[in-house]
């Protein structure tokens, strides 16, 4: 509170601009029913380095971003709403799962129990305050929610499966196909969290759509897939079922992510041609490919023996087929040519119905606004 009253003192910093528009308004002007200037013109709003009030939602000018926030919300899901007794049981059974399958999903966990949280402090300590469009910005505190969601539905299923916990959420600092993969991506988050970044030179905005390129199609767009196809493939197998739910809805969300993260890099571009210059295009390029061989090694780490009908080779090749189009997404050559996708079902779990879902495990239905009581 003492806190909040030092802020609306007139020595307060640039965090409180909206304090300098309102007194820039002539009060004649307003009296005579001119055009108020504090009010937002659609043509001036721009993505990143906008200059218009980021409070005000509409007028609209990015409608896919506010239809993606409607969809987000469509799509609400929570974690104790998937039955883990099968998963429980078969855990907890001596031979109900190989030492390879085991040993998948532990590593499985060990990267996404902490991925999420990474995810999370990129966008709220990071992107959130870069990106001046309030449509994209209301995407960004939806996305933030579900990273929180994700987490913890991680960290439901280590508490579900009495997994040690220290050996899970240490796994980013103890096991080295984790870490490194997490070590390629903390410099471009370290970027955006930086308090004294500031977008509007073309070195700073240029490095600002690359974070956002690593993001969105390196870590939520290629990171993810080894892992979410190794406990989707156990869950076609009817093996760790409620497991396999739980990342099927973080698969439909993470898409979801991704594609927005797409949508935000494409009209950066377009607002911006300077920024996609061919030295540009080039490091982005080689980024790529440098995911694609630790996304791989991080495959053959967390199944060194082939297990469940997959091996690293399929991997590898998906991992191209991902990578290629990752870049056809956001204009660029593909890096891999001739990959094609050796696991087509990943489709269908993408394109999960909430009344339907492939694994039928789900015990409730999500209760919403309207259904909610307050006697
Ligand atoms: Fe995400």
């Amino acid at each position: 509170m003492l806190q909040f009253e030092e802020q609306t003192t007139p020595s307060a910093g640039p965090g409180l601009a909206w304090q300098a528009a309102v007194t820039a308004v002539q009060p004649d002007a307003a009296e005579a029913g001119a055009p108020d200037l504090r009010r937002v013109n659609v043509a001036d709003k721009r993505i990143i380095n906008g200059q218009t009030d980021v409070n005000q939602l509409v007028p609209f000018k990015y409608k896919w971003a506010w239809e993606k926030y409607l969809s987000a919300c469509a799509n609400h899901w929570m974690p104790q709403e998937i039955q883990m007794s099968r998963d429980i049981e078969l855990w907890k059974s001596p031979g109900g799962l190989t030492e390879d399958e085991r040993r998948l999903v532990k590593r499985n966990l060990g990267f996404f129990v902490t991925a999420d949280s990474l995810a999370a402090n990129n966008i709220v300590l990071g992107t959130y305050r870069h990106i001046t469009a309030p449509e994209c910005r209301q995407y960004l505190l939806r996305q933030a929610f579900e990273e929180a969601i994700h987490t913890h539905a991680y960290q439901y299923i280590v508490e579900s499966l009495g997994l040690d916990e220290g050996e899970v959420f240490n796994a980013y600092h103890e096991i080295a196909s984790i870490r490194d993969k997490d070590e390629f991506l903390i410099p471009f988050i370290d970027t955006l969290t930086d308090p004294s970044f500031r977008t509007g030179t073309m070195e700073s905005d240029q490095n600002l759509l690359k974070s956002l390129i690593v993001f969105a199609c390196i870590m939520e767009g290629l990171f993810f897939y080894v892992g979410f196809v190794q406990i989707l493939a156990l869950g076609r197998q009817n093996k760790m079922t409620g497991a396999a739910e739980q990342y099927q809805y973080i698969l439909r969300d993470e898409s979801m992510h991704c594609n927005f993260g797409i949508d935000v890099i494409n009209t950066i571009k377009l607002e911006n041609p300077h920024l996609w210059t061919t030295e540009f295009r080039e490091e982005i390029r080689v980024l790529m490919v440098k995911a694609v061989e630790l996304e791989y090694r991080y495959a053959e780490d967390t199944m060194p023996r082939g297990v469940l009908g997959l091996n690293a080779a399929m991997f590898k090749e998906y991992l191209r087929y991902i990578a290629n189009r990752r870049c056809q997404q956001i204009g660029l050559d593909q890096p891999f040519e001739g990959a094609t996708n050796p696991f087509p079902w990943m489709a269908e779990m993408i394109d999960l119905k909430k009344e339907k879902n492939f694994f039928e495990t789900r015990v409730t239905e999500y209760q919403t606004g309207g259904a909610l009581s307050w006697d």
